[in-house]
């Protein structure tokens, strides 16, 4: 069978590409350490129906198909390891419906965060999934994907009402609908949200919006040691308050932002925080914010009112993984993404700290610790094995930890090709389900496959 002439017969000829920059985009990642492998073509769909049709014919023929919305996951997601079809979802981007009344707004999935909360701010929306790289929302619905705004709003599971996807023969399938809540039937919606592109093509998705807060401040609260930076931001989260934003960046991830963006901020262990919602309720909640911060003996707590000061905060925080992997200049870059349970999160930033430095390497931690999810980025050199399994020792290690207290080896970027070990060992024994799952809706395992399950 001949690839491009099959696909030539259901998409233009400048819609299915084989050669140049596109398939070089598609075999890597914008941030990973995982070897490039190239598909053998990149097509671009404009509809439901183009996807349903290229679907169909991968299985007939049995060919891989990766779903591809901007290339921004951080384990391998899309790369197409058994080389086969790139599907790049990126042309399918337009806001389909708008309804305000309702909270609700209907997408393609190759529209991105920024530009949908763009078209929402005329309307006082916001959607408030926010991952540090203007991700599209198929993509962020493929990895169930939170951000910095997680620890308010919840993440991209919470945001997805109902999907309109592709399964791998191209039947069309309808899960949820526009009501804030059903208990119609398994929640199929839930299931797809996180797949990977493991399941099906997501060409349609309906989203939760929510007004823009009336009032806004973002702070700074500066730190001797990383823990007691944890320690504050657990207790800000105890007092029950619904804070906007709690995000930890230790002293080196500091020094890597004051650099790539040009800012003076502390070089210490810092919580950047933001208060949103009335006037009353934000100045009351910065006021036990700064507290419970002193409390933990916090050195400095600045506040950042001014709107072009707190924007200037957040683009430093979103910007901070670009930041760590500019002081590494071609250098792989591994990131852990554990998630604990609250309580644990002071001893857990400590354990990771000390097992870094306890191998020698050279390494930065930051989070959403809000949730309890944080970061810790360390550089590599892919092609030193030594160093790769240096790093991957220390990735296992901070995972045990998390594990042993109940907690998750992701608590945002998901499985891919990098933690497929680490998910054995979190939930082997419901392992056996999920494959009975990916067998259902993808018998002939076209769907991106060796991601979650590995091996295959
Ligand atoms: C600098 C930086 C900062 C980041 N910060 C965060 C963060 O704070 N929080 C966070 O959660 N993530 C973060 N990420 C990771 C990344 O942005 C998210 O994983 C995001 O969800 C990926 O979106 P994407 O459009 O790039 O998807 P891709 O990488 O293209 O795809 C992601 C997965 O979804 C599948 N997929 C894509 N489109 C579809 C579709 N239409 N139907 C079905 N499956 C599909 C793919 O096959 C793949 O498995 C960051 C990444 C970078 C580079």
């Amino acid at each position: 069978m001949d690839l491009l002439a099959g696909l030539g017969t259901i998409l233009p000829e400048d819609r299915v590409v084989s050669g140049g920059d596109d398939l070089e985009r598609h075999g890597g990642g914008v941030f990973t350490y995982h070897a490039p492998v190239q598909p053998d073509v990149v097509v671009y769909p404009e509809s439901r129906d183009e996807v349903v049709r290229v679907l169909r014919f991968a299985n007939e023929h049995r060919i891989p198909i990766v779903p591809f919305g901007q290339g921004s996951s951080l384990e391998a997601h899309t790369i197409p390891v058994h080389g086969g079809i790139s599907l790049d979802l990126g042309r399918m981007d337009r806001i389909l419906e708008v309804r305000p009344d309702d909270f609700i707004a209907r997408v393609q999935p190759g529209l991105t965060h920024g530009a949908l909360n763009a078209a929402l701010a005329d309307h006082g929306l916001l959607f408030p999934v926010d991952p540090g790289w203007d991700a599209s929302l198929g993509g962020m619905a493929g990895t169930n994907a939170s951000g910095t705004n997680a620890v308010k709003y919840g993440v991209m599971r919470d945001q997805v009402l109902g999907i309109e996807a592709v399964l791998a023969d191209g039947t069309v399938m309808r899960t949820g609908g526009m009501a804030m809540k059903s208990s119609a039937g398994y929640d199929l919606t839930g299931l797809f949200v996180g797949s990977e592109g493991t399941l099906g093509v997501f060409t349609e998705l309906i989203l939760r919006l929510y007004p823009l807060p009336e009032h806004i401040v973002a702070a700074r609260a500066v730190f001797s040691n990383i823990e007691s930076a944890g320690r504050a931001a657990v207790a800000m989260i105890r007092t029950g308050m619904r804070i906007g934003r709690v995000e930890l960046v230790d002293a080196r991830t500091v020094e890597a932002v004051n650099a790539y963006k040009s800012t003076d901020y502390a070089a210490a262990p810092t919580l950047f925080l933001e208060f949103s919602g009335s006037k009353a309720s934000v100045e009351s909640e910065v006021e036990v914010a700064r507290e419970t911060s002193a409390a933990e003996g916090c050195s400095s707590f600045e506040v950042e009112a001014d709107e072009e000061a707190r924007e200037k905060l957040w683009e430093a925080r979103h910007d901070a993984a670009l930041a760590i992997r500019d002081l590494y200049p071609g250098m792989g870059m591994l990131g852990t993404d554990v998630c604990v349970p609250i309580s644990d999160l002071p001893g857990a930033l400590r354990h990771a700290r000390d097992t870094i430095e306890s191998r020698g390497l050279d390494g930065a931690i930051l989070g959403h610790v809000g949730d309890g999810n944080y970061h810790a980025v360390f550089p590599l050199d892919t092609g030193d094995e030594a160093d790769q399994e240096r790093a991957e020792a220390v990735n296992a290690e901070i995972v045990d930890y998390a594990l042993e207290r109940g907690g998750t080896c992701t608590g945002e970027h998901g499985i891919g090709l990098g933690k497929t070990g680490h998910l054995q060992k979190e939930h082997g024994d419901s392992l056996p389900f999920m494959r009975e799952i990916k067998r259902i809706a993808d018998p002939d395992g076209i769907m991106n496959p060796g991601k979650i399950f590995g091996g295959e």
